[in-house]
C-alpha cells in the first residue's frame, strides 16, 4: 500500500468539534488549498504531541496526511498564537465571528490566499488591540470587496448617479447599498442609516484602517454603521453569523 501523500501548509483553524474518545475535527482555512476539514487524532489525551496547539483562529504550521474522509494532522507548529487577542472578551467574539464569516463565505478546496491574508491581518489587529468594532467593520468591507459583493455606498444602485452629501437616501442591503430618493424601491428596511452614519460606511470603503480606527465617533453612528453592515452581510451570507449571538452577549455583559 502507497504511504499516504503528505502536504505542509500554514493554517488557521475556523472552528473544530470533537469527535470519538479522543479525537477532534478541526476547519481550517489555508492559502493553497482554501478551506478543509482535517482530523486530529488522539488529540484529547494528556500526552498527545498535539495538545494545545490546534487552537480557535489561531495561525500554525501543519503537516497534513491526505485521509479518506479528513485529512489528518502529523505535526502542528504555532506560528501565532495571538494571545492578547485571547485576553479580551470582545476581541475573542469578534475573532469567532470573523471565522464564522470566512467559514460560511468560502468553498472546500477552493485556493483563497487572499482571504487567508485578510483573516491573518484581522487577527493580528485584533491582537494588537485595536477597537474590535472597527477591525470587524473594516473587515466586513475588505470581505464583501473579495467576494465580488461590495455594498455600494457613493452611488445608487439603481440610476448609478453619485449622491450629494445632503441629498436624502435610504440603505437597501437588498438591492446592494444606497438607493436615491427617485426609485420607489422597498420600504421595510430596518436600519435606519444617518448622514452620519454613511459617511462611516464611507471611511470603511475608502480609508485604511489604521485611519478609521482612530476617528472619534458617538457610539450611536458607530452602532448604526454595524446594523447597516449586519444586515448587508446577512443579505450576502443569507441568514445571521451564529456568532453574533456571542458577540452581543459579551457586550450586554459588560
Ligand atoms: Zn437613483
Amino acid at each position: 500500500m502507497p504511504a499516504p501523500r503528505v502536504y505542509k501548509t500554514t493554517a488557521i483553524v475556523l472552528s473544530r468539534f470533537d469527535l470519538g474518545e479522543a479525537d477532534r475535527v478541526v476547519t481550517l482555512l489555508t492559502p493553497h488549498d482554501g478551506k478543509l476539514k482535517a482530523i486530529a487524532k488522539g488529540i484529547r489525551r494528556p500526552q498527545s504531541r498535539l495538545g494545545g496547539s490546534l487552537e480557535p483562529f489561531a495561525e500554525l504550521h501543519l503537516v497534513l496526511a491526505h485521509g479518506r474522509t479528513f485529512d489528518v494532522v502529523t505535526q502542528a507548529t504555532v506560528r501565532h498564537a495571538w494571545l492578547a487577542l485571547r485576553d479580551r472578551l470582545e476581541s475573542t467574539a469578534t475573532a469567532w465571528y470573523l471565522s464564522e464569516l470566512i467559514e460560511r463565505s468560502t468553498e472546500e478546496r477552493a485556493p483563497a490566499p487572499r482571504l487567508y491574508d485578510l483573516l491573518v491581518d484581522a487577527l493580528g489587529h485584533l491582537d494588537a488591540g485595536l477597537p474590535p468594532g472597527r477591525v470587524a467593520r473594516w473587515f466586513e468591507f475588505r470581505l464583501t470587496d473579495e467576494l465580488g459583493l461590495r455594498p455600494e455606498v457613493d452611488r445608487c444602485v439603481e440610476c448609478d448617479r453619485r449622491l450629494e452629501a445632503d441629498e436624502p437616501f435610504r440603505w437597501v442591503p437588498a438591492l446592494g447599498g444606497l438607493l436615491c430618493a427617485a426609485h420607489p424601491g422597498p420600504i421595510a428596511e430596518r436600519a435606519s442609516l444617518s448622514g452620519a452614519g454613511l459617511r462611516l460606511l464611507k471611511a470603511y470603503r475608502h480609508m485604511e484602517l489604521d485611519a478609521v480606527a482612530s476617528l472619534r465617533l458617538p457610539p450611536a453612528v458607530e452602532a448604526e454603521a454595524e446594523q447597516a453592515m449586519r444586515l448587508f452581510v446577512r443579505h450576502v451570507l443569507e441568514r445571521d453569523a451564529r456568532s453574533l449571538a456571542f458577540l452581543d452577549e459579551v457586550r450586554t455583559g459588560r
